[in-house]
């Protein structure tokens, strides 16, 4: 089997990778040549944990390369996945499929005998449909289906998520593509992976339907948050609660600053414009859409009455960029909306991420950027606990409160313990969980 992956970023390098781990022979296609020379010269362009190992033992064994030439590398391929971005369309918050439809015109004016063409891209209910259409248009000879086969790995474990997912689905009514995707996932499917076979709309919507739902079920959880927080209960014990029942479940009920990252953001708001347009609108998701962005814009206020209602003058530690641990990702990262409120407020920032920071100087050029989190720490006024890095967990707390101008902190993840924070010095807030006597 061999394959081509169009677009090398988060999902196709990881996808790529680790399918040539399963022993398909796969080249890596990006139009961004920067990035492919990178990564002929052995360099991996993205954060991602396991990754670089990964790939150079799998471009030693002849099994992965990487290149511009997607006509050539498309001719020998027996399918060809799509994996290129398809960010929120300014304006309206649709997908931006420009990038999708580019390829795929790219792919039909390459391809050779039968071809299973692959949406691995998260694309609106009725992409693959205008896919085969352009194919069509572009090479009415082609022989070619088009399937849809979401991917569902989170940054930060994406080589283990890809490994070992909960189910992959393929969306496809032709027996002759469901047999070369069944080949291509034949190791998920001896260590018994559930293999979801559906129509293509329907599994276009299922990578929707999930991530929206998980995106409601973190907006659900930071509501009760502040529920917790009028009424002197406790988000985390309220969150063990109800996730103890199996039929809610414990994941994604951790109450936070609002969700961010690549995926939810633009995702909540394309299922919103789709359902709007198809006249079954979303109700749930438009209020889940709109409540997110409204927190994540509050968050800065919080520091704000941390520091005794004025930040003007004032000096803020910010620990962490990134929209969640274990990954470069700055894309819709709740920090982009926090840290200008700061600076906007009066503050002067002082940041630290350990993964994030070479991408976040573009975005956020107006803060300083330290060494450690004990840099920024040093003569700040405040420390912000923003993303969960795990080396945020175990901070020195007498040598932060040493550099600290005065021991006050506001975490934003719920990662310490109110109790011990106060026992420790600290005038500390957190989300939903009330400061102790
Ligand atoms: P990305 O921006 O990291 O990578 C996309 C890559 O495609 C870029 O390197 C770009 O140069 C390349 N590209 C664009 N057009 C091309 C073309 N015509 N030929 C060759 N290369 C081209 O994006 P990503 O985060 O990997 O996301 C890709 C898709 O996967 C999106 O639809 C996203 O919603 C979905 N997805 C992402 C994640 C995630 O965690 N990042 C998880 C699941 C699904």
């Amino acid at each position: 089997m061999r394959i081509s992956m169009i677009g090398t970023g988060y999902v196709g390098l990881v996808s790529g990778t680790c399918f040539s781990e399963f022993g398909v022979d796969v080249v890596c296609v990006d139009k961004d040549a920067g990035k492919i020379e990178r990564l002929n010269g052995g360099e991996i362009p993205i954060f991602e944990p396991g990754l670089d190992a990964m790939v150079a033992s799998n471009v030693a064994g002849g099994r992965l390369s990487f290149t511009t030439d997607l006509a050539a590398s498309v001719a020998a391929s027996d399918a060809v996945f799509i994996a290129v971005g398809t960010p929120s369309r300014r304006g309206d918050g649709h997908a931006d499929l420009s990038y999708v439809y580019a390829a795929a015109r790219e792919i039909a004016r390459a391809m050779t005998g039968y071809t299973v063409v692959v949406t691995k891209s998260t694309v609106p209910v009725g992409t693959g449909r205008e896919v085969a259409r352009i194919i069509r248009e572009e090479r009415p000879d082609a022989d070619f289906d088009v399937v849809s086969n979401p991917e569902f790995l989170r940054e930060g474990s994406a080589i283990q998520d890809f490994m070992r997912p909960d189910r992959v689905v393929i969306g496809t009514s032709s027996p002759r593509a469901q047999q070369v995707m069944r080949q291509l996932y034949r190791v998920l499917y001896l260590i018994e992976t559930p293999i979801l076979f559906t129509e293509l709309e329907t599994s276009e919507l299922i990578k929707y339907a999930a991530n929206t739902f998980l995106a409601t079920k973190i907006t659900f959880i930071n509501e009760v948050a502040d529920l917790c927080e009028k009424v002197g209960a406790n988000v985390h014990d309220v969150a063990r609660g109800i996730g103890l029942d199996n039929r809610i479940g414990r994941k994604f009920l951790h109450a936070g600053p609002g969700y961010g990252g690549s995926c939810f953001p633009k995702d909540t708001l394309a299922l919103v414009r789709t359902a709007q347009e198809c006249g079954a609108p979303l109700r749930i998701v438009e209020t889940v859409v709109d409540i997110n962005s409204t927190r994540k814009k509050a968050m800065a206020g919080r520091v704000l009455a941390a520091c005794g209602g004025s930040l003007e003058g004032k000096t803020v530690a910010v620990l962490g960029l990134t929209f969640k641990p274990n990954t470069d990702d700055m894309r819709d990262a709740p920090s982009l909306d926090i840290v200008p409120a700061l600076v906007t407020a009066g503050a002067t920032v002082q940041a630290f991420d350990p993964e994030g920071m070479a991408e976040a100087k573009p975005l956020l050029p107006e803060i300083t950027y330290c060494e450690d989190a004990y840099g920024a720490m040093t003569g700040a006024d405040v420390v912000v606990l923003l993303t969960e890095w795990n080396e945020f967990r175990a901070l020195d707390l007498d040598r932060a409160k040493a550099l600290l101008k005065a021991p006050v902190m506001v975490d934003l993840r719920n990662v310490y313990t109110p109790a011990d924070m106060v026992a420790a010095g600290f005038t500390y807030s957190s989300i939903g969980r009330p400061a102790p006597e």
